[in-house]
């Protein structure tokens, strides 16, 4: 078997076998014939058999945890947005709730923000933990992300930093074994998808967003995990703030529900984080929340939003939120860099691609695979209505 082969079948529209599928993710495959090999599966799409097969593969290239042993464990990903931090508020308040969260996240890919990259706004923060960390934690204080580390789930680490960089993001069997091979890794019993649509996601259809959350669901229950997909709209970005920094501002003021002491106490129209939650924000970090507890903690959905509304006006969900940082080597703060305002401007449209192109335009995001990203850089929206937008730039 050379990898040679494997690309012209693929380019051929063929169906790899299950053999070449294992031959890819275990050998040592040169960047250049590895990001061939994606543009051929972008350009001819995979079967749900070889979807499934990959995510296997890819799941067992590293490390898999089991936490089947506790039906509280859950774990939550998206399928990519502009402006998306729902996990940075969603985890820590299911992990307040009582239900545990162990999940491995991504950094930007394409024109979308990563959950790594924005949790490293904290000084020091690392999500690289070892297998016996990420366990530990998640066991003890309920809550831990990691990252694809050389240990865990390694190759659609290496996979997923060239796809970033080569056109080859948009891929309904690249998504699916990407995000699923990362939930199989984890091992938690229970899984809650957003599955987003629109300008801003991968999917630019709901028919395609459903057809992605179907496949996801299949996979996880194929492997005895509770799954569900919820279908959210990705055409204007989630709420206001789009950048890494930015966005761990605004998660933080979601949490501290506009108590945070000191986000830089700037007006409330647009101010550091100092604004209302966005109504879409609070609806999806809601629904997902719910979906989490009804899964994790069998609560019904009166109950489940009871407890959710509680630990965010309790101070509970921000306390866990900080426990998280702390524990993975992060410091606390709410006075990240403060960027400047490079420009007031108002845009035609509020449209998510053009927000997060331009936010990875400006150094948010990388173009190249070891791009060093701007954390500060992002783009706050002062009011929905107007149009009218900040673009921040140290
Ligand atoms: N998130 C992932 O982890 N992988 C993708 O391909 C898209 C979103």
């Amino acid at each position: 078997m050379n990898i040679i082969d494997i690309i012209t079948k693929k380019r051929n529209g063929g169906e790899l076998s299950n053999d070449e599928l294992e031959f890819v993710v275990n050998s040592d495959i040169p960047d250049y014939q590895l990001s061939a090999l994606l543009m051929a599966i972008f350009l001819k799409g995979m079967t749900d058999m070889e979807t499934i097969g990959l995510t296997y593969w890819l799941a067992k290239s590293g490390k898999q945890f089991d936490f089947t042993d506790d039906s509280t464990f859950i774990d939550l990903h998206s399928t990519g947005g502009v402006g998306d931090k729902c996990t940075l508020i969603v985890a820590p308040i299911v992990a307040a709730c009582g239900a545990k969260v162990a999940k491995l996240a991504g950094r930007g890919l394409g024109h979308t923000g990563g959950t790594v990259d924005k949790l490293e706004s904290f000084p020091d923060f690392s999500c690289n933990l070892s297998p016996e960390q990420f366990e530990n934690q998640a066991r003890t204080i309920g809550i831990a992300i990691g990252a694809q580390t050389d240990e865990i789930t390694p190759k659609d680490g290496e996979l997923y930093h060239l796809r970033d960089v080569t056109g080859t993001v948009e891929s309904l069997p690249l998504i699916a074994s990407s995000i699923m091979s990362k939930k199989l890794a984890t091992g938690c019993p229970n899984i809650v998808l957003d599955v987003t649509y629109g300008s801003g996601a991968f999917m630019k259809t709901k028919k395609d967003a459903r057809k992605l959350a179907a496949l996801m669901k299949k996979i996880g229950n194929m492997h005895e995990r509770k799954t569900v997909a919820v279908i959210t709209p990705m055409s204007e970005p989630l709420g206001n703030c789009i950048g890494n920094i930015l966005e761990v501002e605004e998660a933080i003021s979601y949490l501290s529900n506009g108590k945070f002491p000191s986000l830089g106490g700037v007006d409330a129209e647009g101010g550091r984080g100092g604004s209302l939650p966005d109504k879409n924000l609070q609806k999806i970090c809601t629904l997902l929340a719910v979906n989490m507890l009804e899964l994790a903690l069998s609560m019904n959905p009166i109950e489940a939003l009871k407890s959710v509304q509680e630990v965010v006006q309790n101070g509970k969900a921000l306390e866990k939120f900080q426990q998280m940082v702390e524990a993975q080597g992060g410091k606390w703060t709410a006075s990240f860099p403060q960027s400047k305002i490079i420009e007031k401007q108002t845009l035609e449209d509020l449209d998510a691609y053009k927000i997060g192109d331009l936010v990875r335009s400006l150094g948010g995001g990388r173009l190249k695979k070891d791009d060093k990203i701007d954390l500060t850089v992002g783009v706050k929206i002062l009011n929905r209505t107007t149009k009218e937008v900040e673009i921040h730039k140290n």
